[in-house]
């Protein structure tokens, strides 16, 4: 028996990255991983290889900005499974790196939709089920940089400390029917967004990427960036019935980055 064996988890962005590691960790715990993103040839890869590592997993074309799209693909899951446990609120993009002043409002705005209005519609249709089960989880996959500050991708650092906000209030309004819901704060994780991040560093500065990522790593604490499976296991421990207690909290994984 595995920690979560039977449930049913929507990981959104689950394509590539800590949402395709969250995916195949909670498949291996014995969950029906629910991979979700908009390349469908990576999304299908995704669930063969957790299907053929005897695990359960489908794919879905999901767009998280596009609400009839999120609607179709919830009712779609919960009208096959008749129960929906688990929603992980991972999809994200990054946003123009440029200050402030220098974003359109369309710029701006997109970074919010993705990161903010996507997260708020995928909680949106999966409550009514999660209500009518008298229980689930949800898990906001913010960042560090929705508890501190940093002089870049300023629209990104704003929508991740508004998903921080919205995991408390969804925890406070949704305890009465036995909905945890919590957010993870990943420092950096070795994934394409931070590799794109590298290299757009790289094209600004000069430096080579080998030397941008070794500086990267000297800046943790712990002398090197994290891993997907790193935030995997905190999202397996806030869904698991061992967090049972825990509502409303917030996850830090990053390696010391914000003990300093
Ligand atoms: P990633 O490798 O770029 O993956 C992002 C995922 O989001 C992809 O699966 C992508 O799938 C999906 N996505 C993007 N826009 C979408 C949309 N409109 N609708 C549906 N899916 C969409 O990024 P990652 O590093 O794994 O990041 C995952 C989450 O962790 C993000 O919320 C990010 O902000 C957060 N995070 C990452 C780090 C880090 O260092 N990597 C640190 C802190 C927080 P498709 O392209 O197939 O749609």
């Amino acid at each position: 028996m595995g920690l979560l064996t039977g449930k049913v988890a929507i990981v959104t962005g689950s394509t590539r990255g800590i949402g395709e590691a969250t995916a195949k960790l909670l498949a291996k715990e014995g969950a029906i991983s629910i991979i979700t993103g908009r390349t469908e040839d990576a999304g299908e890869k995704v669930a063969q290889e957790i299907i053929s590592s005897g695990g359960k997993a489908e794919y879905h074309n999901l767009d998280i900005t596009d609400e009839q799209n999120v609607k179709k693909v919830i009712d779609a899951v919960y009208n096959k499974y008749g129960r929906l446990d688990i929603l992980v609120n991972n999809a994200g993009i990054t946003g123009p790196n440029k200050p402030t002043h220098e974003y359109s409002k369309e710029e701006w705005e997109n970074v919010f939709r993705v990161n903010v209005t996507g997260p708020f519609l995928c909680t949106k249709y999966v409550v009514p089920y999660m209500q009518k089960e008298n229980g689930g989880n949800i898990v906001y996959i913010s960042s560090i940089y929705g508890i501190v500050g940093a002089p870049d991708v300023p629209a990104y650092h704003a929508t991740k400390a508004a998903i921080r906000i919205m995991a408390k209030i969804d925890a406070l309004l949704y305890t009465k029917d036995n909905i945890r819901v919590n957010s993870i704060h990943p420092g950096y994780i070795w994934t394409s967004m931070v590799q794109n991040f590298i290299r757009d560093q790289s094209k600004k500065t000069g430096l080579g990427i080998e030397e941008i990522k070794k500086n990267m790593d000297s800046m943790q604490p712990i002398g090197h960036i994290g891993e997907p499976i790193d935030i995997a296991y905190g999202v397996l421990y806030l869904v698991s019935s061992e967090a049972k207690f825990v509502t409303g909290s917030e996850l830090v994984i990053d390696g010391g980055y914000t003990a300093t």
